[in-house]
């Protein structure tokens, strides 16, 4: 997937600010960020959406979801914050590579 954005990222061939990473994810900020806080999370594994997640992506996806409200504490978000999965043309979607937006403000 050498023409995504996000692959790109993955395997450091363009800069991101990461803020959280492990075997399976990655969180960085958002280039353009629409609150105080934006960051997002994503697989490493490539596809294209959350339309396009396959059976075997379950228990990624819950790992992803579960690690939200950890990566959103550490970022000053104890408070609470925004999700937010865009899908699809429709969607609002731009990149596609699966992320989750987290966004908020810290306390
Ligand atoms: P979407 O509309 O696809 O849900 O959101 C894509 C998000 O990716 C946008 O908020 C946009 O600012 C962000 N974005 C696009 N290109 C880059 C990039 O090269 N680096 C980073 N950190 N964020 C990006
Ligand atoms: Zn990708």
């Amino acid at each position: 997937m050498t023409d995504c954005i996000f692959c790109k990222i993955v395997d450091k061939q363009i800069p991101a600010s990461v803020v959280y990473e492990d075997d399976e994810m990655l969180c960085f900020k958002d280039i353009n960020p629409a609150a105080p806080v934006h960051l997002l999370l994503i697989p490493k594994e490539h596809f294209d959406s959350l339309a396009h997640a396959k059976p075997e992506h379950e228990a990624l996806l819950g790992r992803m979801m579960m690690k939200v409200p950890q990566i959103a504490e550490a970022n000053g978000l104890a408070n609470g914050f925004k999700t937010q999965i865009n899908t699809g043309k429709g969607g609002g979607q731009e990149v596609f590579h699966l992320h989750i937006h987290i966004m908020g403000r810290p306390a």
